[in-house]
């Protein structure tokens, strides 16, 4: 099983590019914040939980991820292996996940990072709140805290992932098409 990780600050593309790397490769696309809004849509307790810390541009805790993250490679069916979206977006969740893929005989395959500026992940988030209204979206506040977030606790997982060898970068600024064949190299080698 591939377990390849889609990394980078909120509005870098990763759902974009993670929709097309299912097609060619036939992956499992796993997104934390899509099952995060799924429960809150559902109105589940954890549902509940968790709105009230995206809406604030909080992350959700470790430990609710975590069990999301299981429960999603346990469904899995006839596939190449996974992508991640959203996940490990702390160096504990990166831990975290290392222990649960080797518990199924695996290792993580590469760590595929889309760096775009803090100036450009406000634009992206403005023109996407117009689309689709999320509420953590909505307002500079948010998007401010989601960026501070990342920074301090979101980076540091690419160190963490840099001395294990496993972690690619590459620009997320331009045509999508372009970004897609930049992370179809590092895929192809892997
Ligand atoms: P974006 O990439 O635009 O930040 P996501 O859909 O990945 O959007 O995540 C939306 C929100 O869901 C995050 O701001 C955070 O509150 C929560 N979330 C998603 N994934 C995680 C995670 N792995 N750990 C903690 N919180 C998460």
């Amino acid at each position: 099983m591939k377990y390849y990780i889609l990394f980078g600050p909120p509005g870098a593309g990763k759902g974009t590019q993670a929709a097309k790397l299912v097609e060619k490769y036939n992956l499992l696309h796993i997104s934390t914040g899509d099952l995060l809004r799924e429960e809150i849509k559902k109105g589940t307790p954890l549902g509940k939980e968790a709105a009230a810390l995206i809406e604030k541009g909080n992350l959700v805790p470790d430990a609710v991820v975590e069990g999301m993250i299981k429960e999603q490679f346990a469904s899995c069916g006839d596939i190449r292996g996974f992508i991640l979206d959203g996940f490990p977006r702390t160096t504990a969740q990166a831990e975290h996940l290392d222990a649960i893929v080797a518990e199924a005989g695996g290792e993580v395959t590469a760590v595929i990072s889309i760096m775009i500026p803090d100036l450009v992940v406000k634009e992206r988030i403005r023109h996407r709140a117009l689309i689709e209204g999320r509420k953590d979206d909505t307002s500079d506040e948010i998007i401010e805290t989601r960026i501070k977030n990342y920074h301090a606790k979101t980076e540091p997982v690419i160190a963490y992932y840099n001395t294990k060898g496993k972690y690619h970068e590459i620009g997320g600024v331009g045509q999508v098409e372009q970004i897609f064949a930049d992370i179809c190299k590092v895929i192809d080698r892997k």
